[in-house]
């Protein structure tokens, strides 16, 4: 079947739905204290099925853009990315997101390592390639900018500017969303981009260990600005953004017990992240319902790049130990509003026996509708 990418709002006006990818990141034994083994498994490209906690006999199916098993690797990651990328040479925007719980691997799919890069140096080789291949002859010149700053505590902070104070969102007369006072670093190479952005995250890091994991409690936020001006009068200029966003954890930091300054932390990163939430939600609704782009941060700043004519997608990171349960439920729910309770046991399929026949559903209640 088809997919649908974009759906039609009241007006009319063509508005882009939000691709959503999930990645299982390999079990870690490390991160599982009684050994349980996974409690989530890839069915399909598509497909994963989770245990069902209210009845272990049942399993719940959630269905997506795009499921990445275990074994995938980061360029298959950056491939589901790659497509939105041309469009930034033409002055449209994007964005890309990871979201998840701590430790389910959203630095890791963003970031990675430098055997295993991830998707951000990817996506900026990449940028750099298609400028680089683009024929003067079009008669275009182009230049490409860095930016790079955190979300904590509702507070904008530019990471290329160390202990600059919070900056404010403003948007002009066109619409698009801009922060007076933040960096922009003129990039000309990707070891140009790599020379300002390690030691900035490198920061972020150090911090993170003296303020309670801060990493996993801001948002970080690189922004790749493509601007391109015709070489002959009227000399017409195109401006395109791309937002990669390394989303704080989406555990509920009710139930990990936070306290004082922390559950303020808490509050302000929920905002954040319940706000985009209430916003993807709505893009991908096929109702007509207010975007609410204003009541938070992080959603004000991707406004002119979430939704309407700009491309996103989010990558929703898991992990299958049980530690993680309700968070990659959560976070399940959170990605796919759609999702099948099936009637079957949850076989750990470690040794070869013959196929076990389905379990039959009760009369067909509650977990009526069959996986096949
Ligand atoms: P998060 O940023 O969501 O808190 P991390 O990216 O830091 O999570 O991942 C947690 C741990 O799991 C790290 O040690 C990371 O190297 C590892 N990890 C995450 N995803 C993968 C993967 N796909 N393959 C191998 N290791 C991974
Ligand atoms: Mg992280």
């Amino acid at each position: 079947m088809a997919q649908r990418v974009a759906v039609s709002d009241g007006a009319n006006k063509k508005v882009s739905r939000v691709r959503v990818v999930v990645r299982l990141r390999p079990y870690m034994g490390t991160q599982d204290e009684k050994d349980e083994g996974s409690c989530v498994r890839g069915l399909d490209s598509k497909n994963l099925e989770i245990i069902n906690w209210r009845n272990a006999t049942e399993t719940v199916k959630y269905s997506f853009d795009v499921f990445h098993g275990e074994q995938t690797t980061q360029q298959e990651v950056f491939l589901s990315v790659k497509p939105i990328l041309p469009h930034i040479l033409t002055g449209q925007n994007a964005s890309v997101f990871a979201y998840g719980p701590t430790g389910a691997g959203k630095t890791h799919t963003m970031m990675g390592t430098l055997n295993q890069p991830g998707v951000i140096p990817r996506a900026v080789r990449e940028v750099f390639k298609m400028v680089n291949a683009k024929n003067e002859d079009e008669g275009w010149v182009y230049s490409i900018s860095m930016s790079y700053l955190e979300i904590y505590n509702e507070k904008v902070l530019d990471l290329l500017s160390p202990g600059s104070q919070d900056l404010p969102i403003r948007e002009d007369k066109d619409k698009n969303i801009l922060i007076p006072g933040l960096t922009h670093t003129t990039i000309t190479s990707f070891s140009d981009f790599h020379k300002h952005f390690v030691p900035a995250s490198l920061n972020r890091t150090t911090a993170s260990t003296k303020i309670n994991q801060r990493s996993s409690r801001s948002h970080a936020v690189l922004l790749l600005k493509v601007v391109r001006t015709q070489h002959a009068p009227p000399h017409r200029q195109q401006a395109g953004k791309l937002y990669l966003i390394d989303l704080a954890g989406s555990e509920d930091n009710r139930r990990t017990g936070n306290q004082g300054i922390r559950l303020k932390e808490s509050g302000a990163i929920n905002l954040s992240l319940f706000t985009l939430s209430k916003v993807v939600d709505s893009l991908n609704s096929s109702t007509v319902v207010r975007v609410p782009y204003r009541d938070s941060k992080l959603t004000r700043l991707l406004q002119d790049s979430l939704g309407g004519s700009a491309h996103s997608v989010m990558i929703t990171n898991i992990a299958p130990e049980y530690k993680f349960y309700f968070d990659t439920f959560g976070a399940l729910n959170f990605a796919s509003k759609s999702k099948l309770i099936v009637n079957k046991p949850f076989i750990c399929e470690t040794v070869a026996v013959p196929a076990l026949p389905v379990k039959r559903a009760r009369d067909g209640q509650e977990a009526g509708r069959s996986a096949t």
